[in-house]
C-alpha cells in the first residue's frame, strides 16, 4: 500500500478582484520545500506528493484552473500571466504584454501576489528550493539549452545523457549539484547566474537571493521517471533514506 499524507491545507492569496488558492501539503517537518507554480502539470504534482509520502517534507501547489496561466479580474479588466515569470519587475511586465495586455494595476496586482505567495511561505529563508515542472515533446528540452539552442546563454554548462530523453533533465543553479547530477548522467543544466536574462522566474530570483534551486522538468505522464528524478535529489540533498515510524 502506497504511504499516505495528511490532509493539505488550502491558503487565499489576494490577486486583484480575487484570490488564488495555494494548498500545500507536508508530512512531517516542511523541509525540503517543492513549488509547482504550473496547474497543468499534474505529473509533477503526483511525483511529488509520492516522494513527499516517503521522506517527508512541504509541497505547494497553486489551485485555480487547471491550466498554466493564471487569469483574474481587476476594475473591470481582464488579464493574464505565467505564474514562473511574476517574480521579478521586468518578468511581469513581460509576461502581461506576452499573455494580455499591460497596465500599472494590473502589474502592481502581480507584484503584490509575487510577494505574497512568497512572504506567506518565508520562501526566501529556505535553505534550497525544488521546482516541479513538467514538459510537452516541442522545442522546449535540456538541447534547448546546448550550444546553439535558443537558451543557450542561459546555461554555464549542460550534460545530455543519451541514455535519458531530452524532455526529462534537471536545471539547476549550483555547480555541486550539476556536478552529481551529471555524474550520475542525468540530463542536467547548470543556470548561468551572472548572465542569465531577467524573465522573472524563480531560477533567477533564486540566483540573486543566493537560494540553491532545483528544477525538475519531466515529460507529462512520466511520473515514474519523475519519481526517479526526485528521488536523485533527495540524495544529493543528503536526505536519502527513508523516514522511520
Ligand atoms: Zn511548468
Amino acid at each position: 500500500m502506497p504511504p499516505t499524507l495528511p490532509d493539505a491545507t488550502r491558503i487565499h492569496l489576494p490577486l486583484g478582484a480575487g484570490t488564488i488558492a495555494a494548498t500545500v501539503h507536508q508530512n512531517g517537518p516542511p523541509r525540503p520545500t517543492f513549488l509547482n507554480v504550473h496547474d497543468d502539470e499534474d505529473t509533477s504534482v503526483a511525483a511529488g506528493l509520492a516522494n513527499l509520502a516517503e521522506f517527508g517534507g512541504r509541497l505547494i501547489e497553486l489551485t485555480h484552473s487547471g491550466e498554466r496561466l493564471i487569469r483574474f479580474a481587476l476594475a473591470g479588466g481582464e488579464y493574464q500571466f505565467d505564474p514562473n515569470r511574476m517574480f521579478s519587475e521586468a518578468g511581469i511586465a513581460a509576461t502581461l504584454v506576452r499573455h494580455s495586455h499591460y497596465t500599472e494595476a494590473a502589474h502592481a496586482a502581480i507584484r503584490s501576489f509575487a510577494a505574497a505567495y512568497l512572504e506567506r511561505f518565508a520562501l526566501a529563508s529556505e535553505p534550497v528550493l525544488i521546482a516541479l515542472h513538467n514538459t510537452t515533446i516541442g522545442p522546449f528540452s535540456v538541447a534547448s539549452f546546448a550550444p546553439g539552442g535558443d537558451l543557450a546563454a542561459d546555461a554555464a554548462a549542460v550534460h545530455q545523457a543519451s541514455r535519458h530523453s531530452p524532455f526529462d533533465f534537471f536545471y539547476v543553479t549550483e555547480p555541486a549539484h550539476f556536478a552529481r547530477l551529471r555524474e550520475q548522467d542525468w540530463n542536467v543544466v547548470l543556470q548561468d547566474n551572472g548572465r542569465v536574462r531577467d524573465d522573472g522566474s524563480l531560477s533567477v530570483f533564486c540566483a540573486r537571493r543566493g537560494i540553491p534551486y532545483l528544477n525538475v522538468e519531466a515529460e507529462m505522464g512520466r511520473r515514474s521517471v519523475q519519481i526517479a528524478m526526485l528521488r536523485a535529489v533527495r540524495e544529493l540533498l543528503g536526505g536519502e533514506g527513508p523516514r522511520v515510524g
